[in-house]
């Protein structure tokens, strides 16, 4: 009994120090192709962040698992939103990226973007949702843990609808109005502070009206309309061990964006949402350990455009 232990606890621990390595391989990509040293740090620091609370999650009894994702996202959150933010000065919320772009200076929040939401989640999906997000790291301290019914799906489009608005007035004030001071400095620091406090407030007051945590996440963040794009093809997702599951619903039930895990058992497909943040709760829930994550690729078709 006791040689199995250690054995079980390295294949437990196998997953989070993959993601330790391919964020730090990724940082050195970064830091190699700009030749800046702030890449390797953020990206490696990032990678440890969330590949420690992957791993505490991993080997914690299922009580207490929820501390690793909080401790992945704290670390990961105060990181980006004090130091790269605050301290460097420059607006890594979704406008920035757009300024970014639309000025021409490839900083931190493309570069991040880039990482974490556009070729990152061809890996790791929305791994960045579930453990690294500074809005995440406020909003999951809420109690809804356990998520009202989703709302209709005519809802969803609001964050399509946000983040056309986001591009549009950024682009607005660059090449119409020559504004270019939406990235960095004062200027940048104070879209981005002001951002995210109206952010924070629309999330807190949401989760209250809705009486759910993730209520902003599933309806209005602007970077959802990023994200789900790559996520599709995602090699990470979660899989059901049609021997094992019992069909009780319990994942379903606890899974903080509703996704109908249930249903991709019946297809015999792993969880192929785009919704899908790899929070891993529904494993912790499933009694009979009938939920994992899994490695794969999946070319999905007809499903996605009816489950998304
Ligand atoms: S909680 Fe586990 S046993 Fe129950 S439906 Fe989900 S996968 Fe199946
Ligand atoms: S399916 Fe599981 S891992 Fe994905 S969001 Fe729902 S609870 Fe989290």
């Amino acid at each position: 009994m006791d040689a199995i232990k250690p054995n079980l606890t390295i294949k437990k621990l196998a997953f989070p120090a993959g993601i330790v390595v391919v964020f730090w391989a990724l940082a050195v990509v970064m830091w190699q192709a700009s030749g800046y040293i702030q890449p390797l740090i953020l990206f490696g620091y990032i990678g440890t962040a969330v590949g420690g609370g992957l791993g505490l999650y991993a080997v914690l009894p299922k009580k207490r698992k929820p501390i690793g994702r909080k401790v992945a996202l704290t670390m990961a959150g105060l990181m980006l939103f004090v130091f790269v933010a605050i301290l460097g000065q420059e607006n890594i919320q979704f406008e920035g990226l757009w300024f970014g772009l639309f000025t021409g200076f490839a900083q931190a929040a493309v570069m991040h973007y880039l990482v974490a939401k556009v070729f990152g989640p061809l890996l790791f999906g929305r791994l960045w949702c579930g453990w690294a997000c500074w809005t995440v790291m406020v909003l999951d301290l809420l109690p809804f843990t356990r998520p009202s019914a989703r709302l209709p799906k005519k809802y969803e489009w609001i964050r399509y609808l946000h983040a056309g608005l986001s591009i549009g007035v950024t682009a607005l004030l660059v090449f119409v109005f020559g504004f270019e001071g939406g990235l960095k400095g004062m200027s940048g620091i104070t879209w981005f502070v002001i951002g995210n406090l109206f952010y924070y407030g629309l999330g807190i007051g949401l989760a209250y009206a809705l009486k759910d945590n993730r209520a902003f996440c599933k309806y209005i963040c602007p970077i959802t309309a990023i994200l789900k794009l790559t996520t599709r093809f995602a090699l990470l997702k979660i899989r059901t061990d049609k021997n094992l599951c019992t069909d009780c619903g319990a994942c379903a039930k606890i899974c903080p964006m509703n996704i109908d895990i249930p249903a991709y058992t019946k297809d015999k497909t792993r969880v192929l949402s785009t919704e899908c943040t790899l929070c891993q709760t529904c494993i912790s829930a499933c009694t009979t350990d009938a939920l994992k994550m899994t490695v794969g690729f999946d070319l999905g078709g007809r499903e996605y455009i009816q489950r998304g």
